[in-house]
């Protein structure tokens, strides 16, 4: 008797529970040695394959003790398991169970990268037994360019490929013509030969009579065990068997992790591109998500960006004062304390270098048979030079005409070509408010700060407009260009205080451009938080949708991925393999997300360029950051499952 290598004691199984627990394996006892043809025959249902199963690790017993070269299987751990089926058997099912995705040679080395192989050599190795098996011109065909014969073949392959020193076949000629079953059994006869430990199971009597021993089962016992000759003399595979890198070097596992991992992102891409359709939709939600999200952040940032240039063009250091209790003040109107004595005071105080009043009506303007209503701008010279105004053509007022009521305007770029389409307009009259104004000046095609653009604005001295359009004595603002060196906070205090003694109450306010921006950043602040829950929500639904996709698609794949654990993939493997997938799938998501909001961006301006996008860097790294978070968070799930099916209950499932 040659040497134990398997060794099955008091073996039972059983499928169910409670009232429909059935037991298929009763009481097995047996004991395979080391280069054995063993073929176990036996009715349909008497639970052969059930003991194959068990045999190979590929399922576990429900009592009794099984024993692998002396160690107690009861007694490992999955993976520990798994490297049983990796390193030490080789399966050849009936059907084949090859990945129908991968070409020959990939299926080949599929249990070889799981052993950390590095590719030259597996690649090599795979090539080499295919072309011993007769396939040298099929390494590169998929399982569907092949026949059922060279199916089988190319699954002897892959189970020698990491050694396969204890071949199990269960029913390999089962499905195959008898001109293919002869060469598989063929292959099997010279595998045994060459050393392999080989257990068959078959219905074939000829091909049992191949074997040297013959094993019948019946009802789940051992019923017959006859040896017919005696074990070949032959040599022993067991010293290059396992292949696996067993070096403890760092180097040398990182490199192997490395490779593992670089596998299973090819893997997942494979599976992502042969699936299209289904991988578009577990993005849509990401896309959608993160595109609407960096959308938004865009579009607050250019509509802040907008804002905060309007305020820059109030220019720094100047502090407008105005009529009623605060900005929006229905009755502002009606408060009418402001006056050009107040200017006065204010000019007199050393922390105001220059302040410059502005009165504002608004009514008819003609020119010839051409009449609009225009905004009317009551202010003096240093109005312009505050908010940063400069004429196209002509000039300002001087300091003088401020005050002296000439009857001179300037207009504005609108106004010039609602009133002037074809001619020139300096030095011609135009009618503001029935009274006879002489163009002096027309300001360059730019929006002035606080108007609406589209509208018309005429410009006169304030003593004008005071005294020879409308007469009245009240004021609507007073601007202040506070003098270098004093704080604007201090100038604010002051002013306010001077303002309320003179009136005896408080019928003014005031803003500067430091609050007005200091409200503004505020206020995106607020928006901002608001973005980011709707961020939040948007995203986890997204997640969820492709939580939901990849569930579906474990089941979907729950045979791949019982070959794959058949053949010796770790539980991280697959754990892996679907985690880089939905990372995968949610970076690409996400990135497509940016670019279509950068696309959108790019129409909006074109049709909207009022409300300009502004993207910024950190917004993008920060959505493709969360998107791939997503994709761990909601993947693991599916890929925990997966990870946890146990290999034969993911084999069975068609
Ligand atoms: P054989 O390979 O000899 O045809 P099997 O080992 O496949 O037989 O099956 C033996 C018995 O166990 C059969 O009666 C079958 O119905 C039952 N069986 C096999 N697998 C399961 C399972 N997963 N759940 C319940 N019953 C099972
Ligand atoms: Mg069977």
């Amino acid at each position: 008797m040659g040497q134990v290598i398997l060794e099955l004691s008091g073996i039972k199984k059983s499928y169910g529970q409670g009232e429909s627990l059935v037991e298929v394996l009763h009481d097995v006892n047996l004991k395979i040695n080391k280069g054995e043809l063993v073929a176990i025959i036996g009715p349909s249902g008497s639970g052969k394959s059930t003991l194959m199963n068990i045999i190979g690790c590929l399922d576990t017993p429900t009592q009794g003790s099984y024993k692998v070269n002396g160690q107690n299987t009861f007694a490992m751990l999955p993976d520990e398991l798994a490297a049983l089926r990796r390193n030490f058997f080789g399966f050849i099912f009936q059907r084949y169970h090859l990945l129908g995705h991968l070409d020959a040679k990939e299926n080949v080395q599929i249990p070889s990268i799981y052993a950390g192989i590095d590719k030259e050599r597996r690649t090599q190795k795979a090539i080499s037994l295919l072309e011993k098996l007769g396939l040298k011109n099929k390494v590169e065909n998929r399982p569907s360019q092949l026949s059922g014969g060279q199916q089988q073949r190319v699954s002897i392959a892959r189970a020698l490929i990491n050694g396969g020193q204890i071949i199990l076949a269960d029913e390999p000629t089962g499905a195959l013509d008898s001109k293919s079953g002869e060469e598989v059994m063929q292959i099997l006869t010279q595998l045994n030969e060459q050393g392999h430990t080989i257990i068959l199971v078959t219905h074939d009597p000829k091909i049992a009579a191949h074997a040297h021993r013959v094993i019948t089962i019946k009802d789940g016992r051992v019923e017959s065990d006859t040896v017919n000759d005696a074990i070949p003399d032959h040599q022993d595979v067991q010293s290059k068997a396992v292949d696996e890198i067993k070096s403890s070097k760092l180097v040398d596992l990182l490199r192997a992790y490395a490779d593992r991992f670089k596998e299973a992102y090819v893997m997942a891409i494979r599976a992502m591109v042969s699936n299209r359709m289904r991988t578009l939709l577990t993005m849509l939600g990401i896309i959608i998500g993160i595109m609407s999200v960096v959308s938004v952040v865009a579009l607050a940032r250019g509509a802040s960006d907008k804002v905060i240039e309007n305020i820059s063009s109030m220019g720094t250091n100047t502090i407008s004062i105005m009529p009623g209790e605060r900005m929006g003040d229905m009755r502002s109107g009606k408060v009418r304390t402001l006056s050009i004595k107040d200017l006065k005071a204010l000019k007199g105080q050393p922390f105001v270098d220059s302040a410059t009043p502005t009165v504002q009506t608004s009514g008819l303007v003609q020119r010839g048979n051409v009449d609009s209503t225009a905004t009317i701008m009551g202010v003096s010279n240093e109005y312009f030079r505050v908010y940063g105004i400069e004429v196209d053509k002509g000039r300002l007022f001087s300091d003088d005409e401020s005050e002296s009521s000439p009857q001179i305007g300037v207009i504005d770029y609108t106004t010039k070509t609602t009133l002037f389409p074809h001619d020139d307009a300096i030095g011609k009259r135009i009618f503001v408010l029935g009274k006879p104004v002489t163009v002096v000046g027309v300001l360059v095609d730019k929006d002035v700060a606080f108007t609406r653009s589209g509208s018309l604005n005429i410009f006169v001295p304030y003593s004008t407009l005071m005294t020879r359009i409308v007469k009245q004595n009240y004021i609507s603002s007073i601007i202040v260009r506070t003098s270098d060196g004093f704080s604007p906070a201090v100038a604010e205090a002051s002013i306010n205080n001077l303002i309320k003694s003179r009136h005896g109450r408080q019928d003014f306010f005031m803003f500067s451009s430091d609050t007005i921006m200091k409200s503004i950043s505020e206020t995106t602040g607020t928006f901002t938080l608001l973005i980011s829950a709707i961020a939040v929500i948007s995203l986890i639904v997204g997640g969820i949708g492709v939580m939901n996709i990849m569930l579906v698609s474990v089941t979907e794949r729950t045979r791949e991925i019982g070959i794959r654990m058949a053949v010796g993939a770790r539980r991280s493997d697959i754990m892996t393999q679907f985690l880089i997938e939905s990372i995968t799938v949610c970076i690409v998501g996400g990135l497509l997300g940016v670019f279509f909001s950068m696309i959108l961006g790019g129409i909006l301006k074109v049709l909207v360029p009022a409300i300009p996008l502004s993207f910024s860097l950190t917004s993008i790294v920060i959505a493709v950051l969360t998107s791939s978070i997503i994709g761990v968070v909601f993947g693991y799930m599916p890929a925990r499952s997966a990870a946890k099916l146990n290999p034969i209950d993911a084999l069975a499932r068609d």
